[in-house]
């Protein structure tokens, strides 16, 4: 399934993609998509639901965050080769990890604001993932079953802000919408190909990313496991799993920062894309 939330920001409603690729409402069967309905059990009864058979969602309708009641929101850093290069930093040994807050996620489609003093604001297209079921400690090879789906994220971050302000990354990455995930969570039994989704992310029609997430360092289910050794992770929680090379702060021969009237378009094949306006 595609799940989504449609509606202003604040009231959204779930809903689903049908086979045709518009959006269903299933707000007549379902209150909303928070952490509990993203257990196993659960996605096997959304997906028994005959989807042609629900309200069609108004095409135009913003899309939201494809869950609702997310606790943590965590990131892997520097996770593609070329990019830890470009950002002048070694290749890991181990997933570097830091949060941002929750207060950050935000529509995939909805503007993203540089408040003032907020200068050299930096694009991140990432693969993301939302747990499904509770993994505290889990082996690589049993990770992925705690996923409930995959989703196309944007971990915009202010430069300075994370690197020139004492430390940590988070202060650089969690302003109110800096955290936009969407347009659908897919689960995994609709996604083939998980380390080789495509990723590319224009700014004002110009392509900056363009690569794969079989350029990642540490895989999906690395990250995972990972994780889990060093905090429970929980249903709903929103993990994002580092950007390939071409963020602004990498250009050459100069850094390049997002401006106010940038427009921000992401793709990610299956995982659809987003629009942001900067503002
Ligand atoms: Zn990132």
């Amino acid at each position: 399934m595609k799940l989504l939330r449609h509606g202003p920001a604040g009231q959204e409603k779930p809903g689903a993609l049908d086979a045709d690729g518009q959006a269903r409402d299933l707000s007549l069967l379902v209150a909303d998509f928070t952490p509990d309905w993203l257990a196993p059990e659960k996605l096997q009864a959304l997906a028994a639901i005959d989807l042609a058979r629900m309200p069609l969602v108004p095409k135009g309708t913003r899309f939201g965050t494809p869950v609702a009641g997310t606790r943590q929101f965590i990131a892997i850093g520097l996770n593609y080769r070329k990019h830890a290069l470009e950002a002048g930093m070694e290749i890991p040994k181990e997933p570097v990890i830091f949060s941002k807050a929750i207060t950050s996620l935000s529509g995939p489609d909805d503007d993203v604001t540089l408040p003032p003093g907020a200068e050299t604001g930096d694009w991140e297209i990432e693969l993301g993932l939302v747990i499904g079921s509770t993994a505290r400690q889990v082996a690589v090879d049993r990770a992925l079953e705690h996923v409930a789906g995959y989703c196309l994220a944007n971990d915009v971050s202010e430069r300075d802000w994370q690197t020139k302000r004492g430390g940590t990354w988070s202060k650089g990455k969690s302003f109110d919408g800096f955290g936009p995930i969407g347009p659908w969570l897919v689960t995994p039994d609709e996604l083939e190909g998980l380390q080789g989704i495509p990723l590319e992310l224009q700014v004002n029609g110009q392509v900056r990313q363009r690569s794969s997430t079989a350029d990642m360092i540490f895989s999906v289910a690395e990250i995972v496991s990972h994780l889990s050794q060093f905090m429970t992770l929980l249903p709903g929680d929103v993990v994002i799993t580092g950007t390939p090379e071409g963020v602004g702060l990498g250009t050459k021969p100069e850094p390049v920062f997002l401006q106010r009237g940038d427009v921000m378009t992401l793709s990610a094949g299956p995982l659809g894309t987003q629009r942001q306006r900067v503002i």
